[in-house]
């Protein structure tokens, strides 16, 4: 029997410490692994036998992690690293070399969108901006170097989204990497669509108490990575079949690049995953209260939840629940300060998916640096408020808007 993802959350076969029958994953605190018999450190070290041998690499609280999530998005594979953008990084680096290039959507997180910008193309990698909505320009833009398309499955904050199916129809041989930080695991099925890579920002929607930065980059199993444009990747492919985009991440991300998490971070993870589906499910319902009341109130307000919302019927079809994340415009900057100074419970910060109820204005801190044109495409006017919706009461929620509109 397929059990649910609420009872995987705090289910999985094997998870119980064998020798002691700890139920929660110790924490590994520790870099190194000894092995008093060097040819059992040399058959690790050569991949021969499985273990530990420095935290750099693998750890047993951060392979719990990994595990876990493979499990509950019915996955081949998962990798932890030390935040969403250094699991976003690593993959594009594993997926494209120099001289090859990637189409990105242009609604990005901005922190996303700064890296693509600056970053990545100083590996050589052309990267070709274009809106994931507009499949013939999409089409236009691939060619027989474009090594992945990248999106994000609600963007933040624009919440554009992607039509999954006819991207991955539309892009044929190439894999579709998702940015799934915005539904986790309880929101979107990678593996039901086919999505060839998910990545979540582990700091948000999984930890969820601002006390852990992280990122997992899952291999769904849904691609053949013998078709991957990468040589190393195909060569991988040669060597180890279904495992290659897994073992390149670990090698140039975790063995080689030093992007690993850390077993305390690992834990706090772990902890927070326990409750993602029902936290999930609490933060869509008061989300939607929420967006209903500044919609009623005549204030534009963007949440896929809303049938104003462009693609609230795709998003019906694509997603179980529609996310904590919406924004409202208030129309100047002086009336999103002020509305965000009265504010007690609702913290102003950034960071999303957490316990907490969270605003920020997103045109004087996270996109201060953007252009015009950027600044259009991700969707941030001079009154945007950017909100994460958390556990408290919608009542005492709706209650402090009420007076902060005042
Ligand atoms: C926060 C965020 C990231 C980056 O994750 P970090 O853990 O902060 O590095 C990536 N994508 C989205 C959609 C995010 O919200």
């Amino acid at each position: 029997m397929t059990l649910s993802l609420a009872t995987k959350c705090v289910y999985m076969p094997d998870a119980v410490d064998s020798v002691t029958g700890a139920v929660n994953t110790p924490i590994y605190q520790t870099a190194g692994f000894a092995y008093p018999n060097p040819a059992d450190l040399e058959n690790v070290f050569k991949g021969r036998d499985s273990g530990h041998v420095y935290s750099r690499i693998s750890n047993p609280t951060i392979a719990d992690l990994e595990r876990r999530i493979a499990y509950l998005d019915n996955a081949l594979g998962a990798v932890a690293f030390s935040s969403g953008l250094a699991a976003i990084f690593t993959t594009i680096m594993v997926l494209a070399r120099s001289g090859q290039n990637i189409v990105v959507s242009n609604a990005l997180f901005s922190g996303s969108r700064d890296l693509f910008d600056e970053t990545i193309p100083q590996l050589g990698i052309d990267v070709r901006w274009v809106d994931i909505t507009d499949h013939n320009h999409i089409k236009a833009l691939i060619d027989d170097q474009t090594a992945a398309v990248f999106s994000e499955i609600i963007s933040n904050p624009k919440l554009v989204i992607p039509d999954v199916k006819a991207l991955v129809d539309g892009i044929g041989s190439i894999p579709l990497v998702i940015d799934a930080t915005l539904t986790g695991s309880t929101g979107f099925d990678a593996v039901a669509h086919n999505v060839a890579v998910v990545i979540y920002s582990s700091t948000k929607l999984f930890a969820s108490n601002t006390g852990a930065i992280g990122g997992i980059v899952v291999d769904t199993g849904c691609f053949n990575w013998g078709q991957a444009r990468h040589p190393d990747v195909r060569s991988a492919y040669d060597r180890i079949r279904g495992f290659a985009f897994i073992e390149r991440l670990r090698r140039h991300g975790l063995n080689n690049g030093g992007f690993n998490t850390s077993p305390m971070n690992a834990f706090l993870t772990l902890v927070g995953l326990e409750t993602l589906a029902l936290r999930y499910e609490r933060i869509c319902q008061t989300a939607q209260t929420v967006a209903a009341f500044f919609d009623k109130l005549g204030i534009p307000v963007r949440y896929p939840g809303l049938a104003t919302h462009p693609q609230h019927a795709l998003a019906n079809e694509l997603l179980t629940g529609f996310g904590p994340l919406m924004t409202i415009d208030l129309g100047t900057k002086e009336r999103a300060f002020a509305f965000i100074s009265k504010l007690k419970i609702v913290k102003n910060m950034t960071n999303l998916g957490d316990n907490r109820t969270m605003v920020i204005h997103p045109k004087s801190t996270l996109y201060w640096r953007h252009d015009t044109e950027r600044l259009q495409q991700a969707g941030v006017t001079d009154g945007l408020i950017r909100m994460t919706i958390g556990l408290e009461s919608p009542d005492d929620l709706i209650h402090e808007f009420k007076e902060a509109l005042q």
